[in-house]
């Protein structure tokens, strides 16, 4: 039974290697026994201002990018669920999964700047440690009040919105998701652009 779990809960449109280096990173620097990285079935905060890639399709792409690595796996409970995802749920049910565990919530700090505005954000915080990593850019200011627990992982200038709009131009994404990731996408179709 894992007893430190981290919940790392994304998009994941497309998952590339900013989180994967993220994830086992803080696996590490933390002692994490387990990292999910949970597909977010309809991010409520990024709704209306982009088309999102149906849900099962970015959990095929995360499951790809775990693949077998390790202490990584991809979290589908948020599909489950159904209906907009929000990470007190999540925690509330891994709790009930893994009685006893130390949950941790993992957000890069663009995330974390946001925290204030997440569905019940207090629970977020009674029920598991704050983790955040820097991004590139500018230094974000994180809400104050919360023990925030910093882990420093390389600071990798990828982003989703980027993919896509390599995708959306034909440049290649090669080295930015891993191999298994770029498969799924192909044989998807998604991102209508891609070449293999
Ligand atoms: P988008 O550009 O569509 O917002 P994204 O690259 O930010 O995509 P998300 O799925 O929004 O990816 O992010 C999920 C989590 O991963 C967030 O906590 C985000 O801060 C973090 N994250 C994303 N990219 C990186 C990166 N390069 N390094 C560290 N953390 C990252
Ligand atoms: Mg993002």
């Amino acid at each position: 039974m894992p007893q430190r779990i981290g919940l790392f809960g994304g998009t994941f449109d497309p998952p590339h290697v900013g989180h994967l280096v993220t994830a086992v990173n803080v696996r590490h620097a933390l002692r994490l026994d387990l990292v999910v990285l949970m597909v977010a079935n309809v991010p409520w905060q990024k709704v209306g201002s982009r088309a999102v890639t149906p849900a099962e399709d970015r959990l095929a792409m995360v499951q790809a990018a775990v693949g077998d690595v390790d202490g990584l796996v991809a979290g589908r409970t948020e599909i489950d669920r159904g209906g907009a995802s929000y990470t007190a749920d999540t925690l509330a049910a891994l709790a009930e999964a893994y009685p006893g565990a130390d949950l941790f919530t993992i957000v890069g700090d663009d995330a974390a700047a946001g925290l204030l505005s997440w569905e019940r954000y207090e629970e977020v915080a009674a029920r598991s440690g704050l983790v955040v990593v820097d991004r590139p850019g500018a230094p974000v200011v994180l809400p104050g009040g919360f023990d925030w627990i910093r882990v420093e992982v390389p600071r990798l200038e990828v982003s989703s919105t980027d993919l896509r709009a390599r995708c959306a131009d034909g440049r290649p994404l090669d080295y930015l998701v891993t191999e298994p990731v770029l498969d799924v996408i192909v044989e998807r179709g998604l991102y209508s652009g891609v070449s293999a």
